[in-house]
């Protein structure tokens, strides 16, 4: 058998049908950009989410980075941000000019919240929240913290599309709520695609205006905006999808259910789950002192591995210029140095799920 870490085409393959009439639903319109399709899924993902407004936008990056343009964070401006996530989380922050502010991550892998008032500064403007591997945040320590040194809050939810907080769904609790829907995401498109959410008019409209080059109404641009819109087709499959969203935390669910019944070797550390937290299982992330020998093992019985993700955006080339040395966040780094991310996909079969624990459990 051979096993890959994900598998894009099960779902696809599953409601085939429905995904290739409303492709060609979209091609036969002859209308391509900003159609009903586009104002359909704003509405029925706010309505999921729980959120007033959603507005699509072209991908998860540049939802994160028009959320902190549209707060108005800028140069000389300090973003706090957990160490251990996706480099495209602090790209957002730093394509404004802002400064991002490294804190470290608990043992969820989410932002640690009792080590964000040590990185308060007065130049500090918002906390960015990541829900890392499908798993909420604690919210409610990161609200209180916000409140009361009064900053923004911008939950990076690329990776938590319907996981929630003590009953409430992220993309909620914050100023806006930014989610991908990069193909391999638990809500993902079949190209790129993203989009915000929010409950403030103002953060909405000017959103709706800043990826349309800045115009609401055709040639009357109020602002230097982008072209950052949620193309039309992806719209049109992401609502099919939207359908059997709740099908696929289900799904992965069970497996994540399996695996932390029947994962058991001392070779590994299992992921925790917070209590109040409801994880979406983006991924099923284990840590181990001898990953290097982990994948080869793996690689050799036919179980494919991904590390997400082994450089730290404060150790990759790109943030060089931040001059933070090797040593500087000790957990962030052992993280990358030891999570691997085995095999979790809608449609994985329960013998591919056998083969991966049996494989698992006899390294050592
Ligand atoms: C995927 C991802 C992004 C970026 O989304 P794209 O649509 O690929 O631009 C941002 N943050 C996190 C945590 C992600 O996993």
């Amino acid at each position: 058998m051979q096993i890959m870490p994900n598998r894009m085409d099960r779902e696809f393959y599953k409601h085939q049908e429905e995904y290739e009439k409303a492709a060609l639903n979209v091609l036969r319109s002859g209308w391509y950009v900003l159609g009903e399709n586009v104002a359909e899924f704003e509405k029925e993902f706010a309505e999921f989410v729980g959120s007033k407004y959603c507005v699509g936008v072209a991908s998860g990056l540049d939802a994160l980075w028009i959320a902190f343009r549209a707060l108005g964070i800028k140069e000389g401006d300090e973003v706090l941000v957990q160490g251990n996530t996706y480099i495209a989380s602090v790209m957002g922050i730093t394509i404004n000019g802002a400064r991002p502010v490294f804190v470290e991550p608990d043992e969820y892998y989410n932002i640690d919240t009792c080590k964000i008032e040590d990185k308060i500064t007065d130049k500090t403007k918002a906390i960015l929240v990541v829900h890392l591997y499908g798993q909420a945040s604690n919210m409610t320590s990161v609200m209180k913290i916000a409140k009361k040194y009064g900053l923004y809050v911008v939950e990076d939810c690329a990776q938590a599309h319907g996981a929630s907080w003590n009953g409430q769904q992220v993309g909620t609790f914050g100023d806006i709520g930014c989610f991908s829907f990069y193909p391999s995401k638990n809500l993902g498109a079949y190209g790129d695609a993203g989009a915000i959410t929010t409950n403030s008019d103002q953060i909405r409209d000017f959103v709706h205006m800043f990826r349309n080059y800045g115009s609401e109404k055709r040639y009357y641009n109020k602002l230097v905006g982008t072209n950052s819109r949620l193309d039309e087709i992806q719209a049109a499959l992401l609502r099919v999808k939207l359908k059997y969203i709740q099908e696929v935390s289900q799904e992965k669910k069970k497996t994540a259910e399996r695996y932390l019944e029947e994962l058991d070797t001392r070779e590994i550390v299992l992921p925790k789950i917070r209590k109040g937290s409801d994880s979406v299982w983006h991924q099923f992330v284990i840590r181990c002192s001898r990953r290097d020998s982990l994948i080869d093992y793996l690689n050799n019985k036919g179980v494919g591995t991904i590390i997400h993700y082994p450089i730290p955006p404060h150790l990759s080339e790109a943030y060089q210029y931040l001059e933070l040395d090797k040593g500087s966040l000790p957990i962030t780094e052992q993280y990358a140095s030891e999570v691997l991310s085995i095999p979790m996909y809608t449609g994985m079969t329960e013998d591919e799920q056998r083969f991966v624990i049996e494989n698992l459990n006899t390294f050592g």
